[in-house]
């Protein structure tokens, strides 16, 4: 596909997956003439190997701005997610209202229900409520109802807001909404060089160049060798997460549970790794077995179900786990973060405006790559 600039674009979008679908979408519904650019990659792909819970619980333990712009984003949820299955017709099975972090031995339980308090004593300190509590076993048996548990889960965090949602299928929705509101979808072309002349950004891409007074960075991990082009380091880690998917099974657990969820076909998704093994994408028997092995503690009954799938995937983390939204030249932003299920309504909605009139909301402001400037 040729992107030459027959028409010119008022911003073009570096980035197709959950960041940039998302922003291109705010972008698109306030009128801008907004072009997404994706290339096909099999590093940069976050978005087609998450796990898709919509999760506040665990998120921003020793930063307040970022727990409450989770939680801020999973409220937006439902409203976010409802416009764009009316406008799409796609159906995405969000599921909101309950979410698990189980607990294996004392040792982990003690641990959980200290980061909650400590959560709860934060938004204290603000004078606003944090939304997640700790739940014992006999608690945790009531919700799973007739399901055996594992007799070392010791109970659980749990949160009322918290849930998932099929990524993939919001994933297409998004992008589907966006060209119904006249977006422009580019995919397969690579941008391999920016360079400012004047007023404009021009884009050398794999398929010709391309020029946008505006340009949003919003690539992943990919974002590192595009903001240096415009002459700033991004300080990104890959992170591995390695995920197992079992065969379809009759429902039993209709509520996610992190580590653990029953899709809506069926299946199971066992996850997931956090390993620091650079861009190596992977898969282990080793880690492989420690997934199996946990997800066995939490319910022995799955020992006899098959597992068919796995996968790895690498999330876009900053060193302290915190998203980037930061304007790093004139007219080029760059947004990159972990969880960018969770935040995409906060992304299509809280960006959207920074960028086509200069209205940065001050709940962005403590995501700045300043931060990083010790
Ligand atoms: C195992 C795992 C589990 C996860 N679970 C969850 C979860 O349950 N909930 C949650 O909220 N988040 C979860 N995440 C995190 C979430 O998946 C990521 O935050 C999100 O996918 C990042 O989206 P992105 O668009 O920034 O990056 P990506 O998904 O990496 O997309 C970037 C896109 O930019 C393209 N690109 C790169 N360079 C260029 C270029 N030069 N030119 C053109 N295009 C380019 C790439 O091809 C890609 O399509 C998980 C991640 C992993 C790995």
């Amino acid at each position: 596909m040729q992107v030459e600039n027959l028409h010119p674009y008022d911003i073009c979008v570096i980035g197709g997956g959950y960041m940039g679908a998302a922003v291109g979408l705010g972008l698109a519904r306030a009128g801008a003439k907004a072009v997404i650019l994706d290339k096909i990659s099999m590093h940069q792909r976050a978005s087609k190997a998450n796990f898709g819970l919509v999760w506040s619980q665990s998120k921003g333990a020793n930063n307040r701005p970022y727990a409450r712009l989770s939680e801020s984003a999973v409220r937006m949820f439902e409203t976010f997610n409802s416009q764009i299955e009316a406008e799409t017709g796609i159906q995405t099975e969000l599921r909101l209202g309950k979410g698990l972090i189980i607990c294996l031995g004392e040792e982990e339980f003690e641990a959980k229900t200290q980061l909650i308090h400590q959560m709860h004593q934060a938004a204290q300190a603000d004078g606003e409520q944090h939304p997640s509590r700790m739940l014992d076993r006999k608690e945790v048996q009531d919700l799973v109802k007739g399901v055996t548990l594992g007799q070392r889960v010791m109970g659980a965090s749990f949160s009322s807001i918290d849930g998932d949602v099929n990524p993939l299928g919001l994933l297409k929705a998004m992008r589907k909404s966006f060209l119904g509101n006249r977006g422009r979808f580019c995919h397969g072309v690579t941008v391999h060089a920016i360079k400012k002349m004047g007023q404009v950004y021009r884009l050398v891409t794999s398929q010709g160049t391309i020029e946008a007074p505006k340009i949003v960075l919003a690539a992943g991990l990919g974002n590192m060798a595009l903001a240096q082009m415009l002459g700033t380091s991004l300080p990104l880690i890959p992170q591995k997460g390695q995920l197992l998917v079992t065969e379809r099974v009759k429902p039993f657990l209709s509520f996610p549970c992190s580590g653990l969820r029953q899709t809506g076909n069926g299946s199971i998704m066992i996850g997931y790794t956090n390993e620091n093994t650079g861009f190596d994408v992977t898969t282990t028997v080793r880690e492989g077995a420690t997934l199996a092995g946990r997800a066995l503690a939490t319910f022995p009954g799955l020992s006899r179900i098959s597992v068919v799938r796995s996968w790895a995937g690498l999330r876009v983390l900053t060193d302290d786990g915190a998203p980037i939204y930061d304007e790093i030249d004139e007219n080029a932003w760059a947004f990159a973060t972990h969880s960018c299920i969770t935040l995409a309504p906060v992304h299509e909605r809280l960006l959207t405006p920074w960028i086509l009139q200069g209205k940065k909301t001050v709940a962005l402001n403590p995501f700045s790559l300043e931060r990083f400037n010790v």
